[in-house]
């Protein structure tokens, strides 16, 4: 029974990530979300209290080393050792022409999307490490962008993720023989504050028809292909991408 299994969420205060904790939180695990805000998990702590699971905020800046070593210790003294981990902290930046952007968002954008799955994935594997487990395993949230290349919007933000796909394949061979699972989920676009962030509220509705299932996904739906990767229904699975894109 996974009870007492303690799951990492980074950026999990809203949007896919608050989805993704609560989803878990419902299968039984205890969960660690990673805010930069902690006061704004608040109502998702809230809820996830009402529905009997066991959750608490911590604050995490991914792109801070020390800052992602502390979160995990103290995640784990106060919630028993790592379980899983998912890494969905994540950006876009500006929605533009590659050859306009700053390259200023270049780096912003991979130091939040690649190098912080990085600082969380390794500080998971030292907590592995520490401690004896089965079925341990880390859910990178990449997107439907890191195949399409988003011409002409987020090419940048495309690159960030095609290359925390690969980061995602390679590890999960490196960590195969401990038994560490490693695997990537892929949203389509998904209806979150994530739009509006990029100046661009108005993008659900207008990638919405081009979608072969007519619609944009909702959060739930990308949580609950977390849950599965997560299970023990996914013990063969590694280095996998699993794309949950309605089609698109
Ligand atoms: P939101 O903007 O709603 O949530 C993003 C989360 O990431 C926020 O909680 C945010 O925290 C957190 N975050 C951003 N930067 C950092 C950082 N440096 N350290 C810690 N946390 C950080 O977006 P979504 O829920 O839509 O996105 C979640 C993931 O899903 C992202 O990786 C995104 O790229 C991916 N995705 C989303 C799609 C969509 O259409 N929505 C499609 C495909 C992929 P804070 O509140 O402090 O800003």
């Amino acid at each position: 029974m996974p009870a007492s299994r303690l799951v990492i969420v980074t950026g999990g205060s809203r949007g896919i990530g608050a989805a993704i904790a609560r989803c878990l939180a419902r299968e039984g695990f205890r969960i660690a979300i990673g805010c930069r805000q902690v006061e704004e998990a608040a109502p998702l702590l809230t809820a996830i209290a009402r529905e009997g699971g066991e959750a608490l905020a911590l604050p995490l800046d991914v792109t801070r080393e020390e800052m992602v070593a502390t979160f995990f210790a103290t995640a784990e003294q106060r919630l028993g050792p790592l379980h899983a981990l998912v890494n969905n902290a994540g950006i876009t930046g500006p929605l533009g022409a590659f050859r306009d952007l700053d390259p200023g968002w270049m780096r912003r954008v991979t130091e939040v999307n690649l190098i912080g799955t990085m600082l969380c994935a390794q500080a998971a594997l030292r907590c592995f490490d520490a401690a004896e487990g089965e079925g341990r395993s880390i859910v990178n949230i990449s997107s439907v962008a890191a195949q399409s290349g988003s011409p002409g919007e987020y090419v940048h933000y495309a690159a960030s993720k095609a290359a925390v796909e690969a980061l995602t394949i390679g590890l999960a061979r490196e960590v195969a023989a401990q038994g560490i699972r490693v695997n990537a989920v892929a949203p389509g676009t998904v209806q979150t504050g994530i739009h509006a962030l990029a100046g661009d509220p108005g993008r659900p509705a207008r990638i919405a028809p081009r979608v072969p299932m007519g619609r944009v996904g909702e959060p739930e739906e990308i949580a609950e292909a977390v849950a599965w990767l997560l299970s023990g229904a996914a013990s063969y699975a590694t280095g996998t991408v699993l794309r949950v894109t309605g089609g698109l």
